[in-house]
């Protein structure tokens, strides 16, 4: 049987998934603008969508404009990413990218640019250090400019190692270019949800839950987890027959080479106690 074609096994992938997690169909594409769409992205990296939609909401419910993001201590900030993993880390990059964005533009509006070629927006976002993330590159080209783009960090990369769709040095710029080549626009957004939903699900960090996962027939790690636990199994049941043919120690035999199992008992009778 020959190998399935990264594509082929990613459309796989895609298929089973779907039975599992029912994605469901952004109420409101476009919702975000290029701005929210970056903090988005800084919440998004390594979380689900839930707590990223959470703490963009935070932020908005919570302070009256970016600005005012942009003056807060990281203290503050870090209060809205409340539950997210490294919150001090987002709410420096965060913060620092508020703050070159008014040094350049004095405002808070990046959205002229998904109005001009994706080529040259994405040149002039890259000016601000928060999209030395790739992830947070390609969640504003896929949630706010209409590009294809496979957005993947470091749980995404996790699966698709186990997977055998990438090696475990590929790179995460390298792994989206692979993603985005055998996966069309048009089933990319659904694609990411699903991969984030696995990611999260039971190919999480430290031993995934395989016996639980949909993709556990196809996938090589699966596969190799399941023959490792039969060996374990005929191994641990050959020890165990071999234990229990195994000649018992006779107790009497114990006793008689003069190791007694009880202390020797006084004799009977009167002690005599010296007068
Ligand atoms: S079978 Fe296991 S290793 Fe493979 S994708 Fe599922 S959880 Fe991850």
């Amino acid at each position: 049987m020959s190998t399935p074609s990264k594509a082929q096994l990613l459309n796989e992938v895609h298929t089973l998934l779907k039975k599992r997690y029912k994605p469901k169909p952004d109420p409101s594409p476009g919702r975000l603008s290029v701005l929210e769409g970056i903090v988005y992205g800084i919440c998004h990296e390594g979380t689900t969508r839930e707590q990223a939609n959470q703490a963009l909401s935070r932020f908005k419910d919570d302070f009256f404009d970016w600005n005012e993001v942009r003056v807060s201590s990281v203290d503050e900030i870090k209060g809205m990413l409340a539950g997210l993993p490294d919150p001090e880390d987002r709410a420096y990059r965060l913060r620092r990218f508020l703050r070159q964005l008014f040094e350049k533009t004095y405002g808070f509006n990046l959205d002229p640019l998904a109005k001009k070629p994706l080529k040259e927006s994405i040149k002039a976002l890259r000016e601000y250090e928060v999209f030395g993330s790739d992830y947070v590159t390609a969640i504003v080209i896929q949630q706010t400019l209409g590009g294809h783009a496979i957005p993947v960090d470091v749980p995404i990369r996790r699966a698709m190692v186990r997977l055998g769709v990438a090696e475990v040095d590929t790179d995460i710029a390298t792994l989206r270019g692979i993603l985005e080549r055998a996966v069309p626009k048009n089933r990319a957004a659904e694609f990411v949800e699903l991969l984030e939903d696995l990611a999260h699900d039971t190919c999480v960090e430290g031993p995934p839950d395989c016996p639980r996962c949909e993709l556990r027939k196809i996938c090589p790690t699966g596969l190799a987890r399941k023959e490792d636990r039969a060996t374990n199994k005929v191994v641990a049941a050959k020890h165990a027959k071999v234990a229990s043919t195994e000649p018992k120690p006779d107790p009497a035999a114990t006793i008689s080479d003069g190791d007694t199992a009880e202390p020797p008992k006084p004799a009977r009778g009167k002690t005599r106690h010296p007068k």
